[in-house]
């Protein structure tokens, strides 16, 4: 079922203004998208450069397959709208959602050799979608950083769909990147992960350096 434009907005200023308070999209940083029509697909998704905290609904644009803006809404859509569309066509989602915060990009780069960031045995594992055990373990790949869309957007597609289990993905020294069946899901896989990330952070940092 279609998802109106101004509910769609109302949701994600919300999204826009809980993130920031927990300092994970500064600056201008972040981006949010969700579902308005799967056929043709429509986006609703944040602007480029704007504080997401602070988000109105002038702020959000509506966009199409190709990631152009297709609504009334002035201005340019994120510049990662394609990441965006890319994720929404690898996976049974319907929210997009990504942050800039520290603990995602400390360990996107401390993780990087090893391709992705493996946590296991947290009862917080749990609060991912399909997931019923503190055992599971979950793979967060690592892409390294583009400003290239075109390219890093095919770069997320074969990375989805050789990893067809994993809920989220890092951009190298840049960010998180997760999804969910609405916002509502989306929005528990960032707390998760942003939980995840930065306790696996703080637990290494504890460690005693090998001299
Ligand atoms: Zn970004």
């Amino acid at each position: 079922m279609a998802l109106a434009f101004a509910d769609a907005a109302a949701r994600l200023i919300k999204i826009g203004q809980r993130f920031d308070s927990r300092g994970w999209v500064l600056g201008t940083s972040g981006n949010f998208s969700v579902v308005l029509d799967e056929e043709p697909l429509r986006l609703a998704i944040t602007r480029s450069g704007t504080q997401k905290g602070e988000l109105t609904a002038s702020d959000i644009l509506e966009v199409g397959d190709d990631a152009s803006s297709i609504g009334t809404t002035v201005g340019s859509p994120s510049a990662e709208t394609r990441l965006h569309v890319a994720i929404v066509h690898a996976r049974p989602a319907a929210a997009v959602l990504h942050t800039h915060s520290i603990w995602s990009t400390q360990m996107s780069d401390r993780f990087v050799r090893q391709g992705g960031v493996a946590i296991q045995g947290y009862e917080m594992l749990k609060g991912l979608s399909g997931v019923t055990t503190h055992e599971h373990r979950e793979f967060i790949p690592i892409l390294e950083n583009d400003q290239d869309m075109v390219r890093l957007a095919e770069r997320v597609t074969v990375t989805l769909q050789e990893r067809p289990d994993c809920h989220a993905f890092l951009l190298r020294r840049h960010g998180l990147y997760t999804w969910g069946d609405d916002l509502a899901q989306a929005r528990r896989h960032i707390e998760i992960f942003e939980f995840l990330l930065e306790t696996s952070g703080r637990m290494l940092a504890m460690e005693p350096r090998a001299k």
